[in-house]
């Protein structure tokens, strides 16, 4: 009998073809598809598997929305995953990080992998590496017995790259290639067999194989706004409209771990935003931190207040989902802090 493999398809560059210099989805159906070429083909004879396909949403990922991502995840908690060695979900490279952070916080656990790929440019153009990626978590999926979330994306200097969904970081748009948080892939393809990075810092196959998830949810949607703040010179917290439409808030901070809080009041402080939040009892999440460091003296000036989060160890695109995420699993706010800053659901604290 043949294994399976679910594959599902939400659209991305991976999905599109050129019409008069315009990439679309719209020929999808109609052109050749990812199933239809020969190293697919091939390596599906030669693994003995077969696909089944479902397609809950099909958008280009810079149009991805909670209402869109929420499709996904009831399409993908309607799943019985004990028919499946693997799940390959395609995607497009511009919000895929973001969608792999909040799937590996709720599917990280089902026994199989879940592998994100997507392609630079549509799958027939010369320089696509979209097919490549297919193939490659072909061979992952029917070489590695491991759970989880992950992204496989064949970077600027061909390495098959092996990221966990839980630390990828948003695409680096000039070189073309993912970024593991504190620069720990998981590992790497060679070949077609995988090679883990021993770096201490990352889980081995048996640790991820072990992990339980913490707060199995049966489904969840996400309802709530969280904004993500990333610092800049020159911003200005007062020109910030704060009201109970928002849940959460997430804030970057600059290369050392810093953020603007001079001594003296100033709008482009964070103790602005901290007022202009307390008044609506917002809390506000600060990454990405590393435990341990030295601080700086000027985050000693940030307000001292109960409203204020730090999450250390964890990327910011991670620290966004899992907040979106615990404001619709937790009422209460300790249990919610708790999952936020303290919870390691799928490794995504880098330490
Ligand atoms: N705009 C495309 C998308 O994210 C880019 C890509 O897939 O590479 O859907």
């Amino acid at each position: 009998m043949k294994k399976k493999i679910l594959v599902v398809e939400t659209g991305g560059t991976f999905a599109t073809s050129s019409v008069n210099s315009v990439r679309t989805l719209e020929n999808y159906d109609s052109g050749k598809t990812i199933y239809d070429y020969e190293i697919v083909k091939e390596k599906s004879l030669y693994y003995n598997i077969e696909f089944e396909k479902i397609r809950p949403i099909f958008t280009l990922s810079e149009n991805m929305t909670f209402e869109l991502l929420n499709k996904l995840l009831k399409a993908l908690y309607e799943i019985d995953y004990s028919k499946y060695i693997g799940v390959i979900i395609s995607h497009g490279t511009d919000t895929l990080a973001y969608t792999a952070n909040i799937l590996s916080m709720l599917f990280s656990h089902k026994g199989i992998p879940f592998i994100m790929v997507s392609s630079n440019h549509p799958l027939n153009h010369p320089l696509a590496n979209g097919v490549d990626n297919f193939a490659a978590a072909l061979d992952f999926i029917n070489c590695v017995k491991i759970q989880g979330v992950f992204v496989i994306y064949k970077d600027h200097e061909g390495v098959f790259e092996i990221h966990l969904g839980s630390r990828i970081k948003q695409m680096n748009q000039i070189i073309d290639s993912y970024e593991s948080f504190k620069n720990v892939n998981f590992g790497k393809l060679m070949e077609g067999k995988f090679v883990h990075n021993n770096d201490e810092k990352n889980p081995t196959i048996d640790d991820i194989n072990t992990v339980v998830d913490p707060k199995s949810a049966k489904g969840i949607e996400l309802t709530k706004t969280v904004m993500i703040i990333y610092p800049y010179v020159g911003l200005r917290f007062d020109l910030f409209n704060i009201n109970e439409a928002l849940s959460a808030v997430v804030y970057g901070v600059y290369h050392s771990g810093t953020f603007c809080a001079p001594e003296f009041d100033s709008h482009n402080s964070i103790n602005r935003l901290v007022e202009k939040l307390k008044k609506y009892d917002i809390p506000l999440y600060i990454s990405e931190i590393s435990s341990g460091s030295d601080k700086y003296a000027s985050t000693e000036s940030l307000k001292n207040d109960d409203i204020i989060n730090i999450a250390y160890d964890t990327s910011i695109e991670n620290l966004y989902s899992k907040v979106a995420i615990a404001f619709d699993l937790f009422e209460d706010a300790g249990l919610r802090n708790d999952y936020i800053k303290n919870s390691n659901i799928f490794f995504e604290k880098v330490v």
